[in-house]
């Protein structure tokens, strides 16, 4: 992605050590296993996947809720692995998360002039006039009446209350916003109204989003680019027009034929993703992916394959990627 990079990870690494029942050895879950990307500032990044594919743990390290067991991230630069609690506090800042369910997000019993005030409380020392000022500009950028911030939550529809999600995530003005299935949990009328709030909001301010989700016809009208991740691991990466023109990994190829679509040529490509996704505490050997793939060869029970770079920004990890 071309422009000032705001976010990059390298190699990023995340393990859990879970009980397997007593007196048995601990078992490794490798819920994000090398996971690299940039992502520049104004751009989105959709990462897609089933769930269980890594997108949560990759929210849950971007937002700084959990550390790396390796790997690096870096925010704007700084890197947040080694960094000491003072710049981590002020990192924090820079990456903001709006969530599937904005009810859950937001305190029933405050205000939501209060929620948006929130973060001025804590992160600077804006007077309450000033903070009431803010809360009340950015109630009226997201389409809400500013005179309606002495309202609950509940007083809300679920549209709007996605709208208030975003307004206070953006109160401290973050590099970065991590939306998380932000729409899907909207009606589809509603879905377009949110997402053209995105995109305005970005036009604006240029803050980069990392957009997680499962719907890929969403992930076609929002991205900028797509990490399509299965079992930990990033097994195709590309601009969104190469990854929807010419997908090259046979599960891109399963989650795209899954996903209703308006192109004909599109449609008629179907190839259907069948099985589970197994389990992380004991996934298949080589590929992650074979005992799904229509494609697997008996190298591909043996042998882990790589991202290769394939031109055109785009990165595969399949064996049979020049065949197929
Ligand atoms: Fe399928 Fe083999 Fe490619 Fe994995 S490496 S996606 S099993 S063809």
């Amino acid at each position: 992605m071309s422009g000032e990079t705001v976010l990059e990870a390298q190699a990023l690494t995340r393990h859990y050590a879970v009980s397997t029942g007593f007196l048995k050895p601990k078992g490794l879950v490798r819920a994000l296993d090398g996971v690299s990307f940039t992502l520049a500032a104004g751009k989105t990044l959709a990462v897609v996947g089933e769930s269980g594919c890594g997108k949560s743990t990759l929210a849950r390290q971007l937002t700084m809720i959990e550390p790396a067991t390796s790997g690096a991230l870096l925010l704007a630069g700084a890197d947040v692995t080694h960094a000491d609690a003072a710049l981590k506090k002020q990192l924090r800042q820079q990456v903001q998360m709006v969530f599937q369910n904005p009810f859950a997000s937001l305190n029933p019993r405050k205000k939501i002039g209060h929620a948006l005030e929130e973060p001025l409380v804590i992160n600077t020392d804006a007077t309450k006039a000033a903070r009431t000022e803010r809360a009340r500009a950015m109630m009226a950028r997201v389409g809400l009446r500013p005179e309606h911030d002495a309202r609950y939550p509940h007083m809300f529809s679920g549209g709007q209350r996605q709208r208030i999600a975003i307004a206070r995530a953006l109160m401290l003005q973050p590099k970065i916003v991590v939306l998380d299935e932000p729409v899907s949990a909207l009606d589809v009328s509603i879905q377009a109204q949110v997402l053209n709030l995105l995109m305005d909001l970005q036009d604006e301010t240029r803050v980069a989003y990392v957009f997680i989700s499962h719907n890929l016809a969403v992930v076609e009208l929002i991205a900028d680019e797509v990490l399509v991740m299965y079992l930990g691991k990033v097994v195709e990466q590309a601009p969104k027009a190469v990854l929807f023109a010419t997908p090259r990994h046979p599960y891109t190829r399963a989650l795209l034929a899954s996903t209703p679509r308006i192109d004909k040529a599109a449609r008629q490509q179907r190839e259907v993703l069948s099985g589970e996704l197994p389990s992380p505490l004991n996934p298949p050997s080589g590929c992650a992916f074979h005992k799904r793939c229509p494609f697997a060869i008996e190298r591909c029970r043996v042998e882990v394959p790589v991202l290769e770079d394939l031109g055109g920004a785009q990165r595969v990890a399949c064996h049979r990627v020049h065949e197929i």
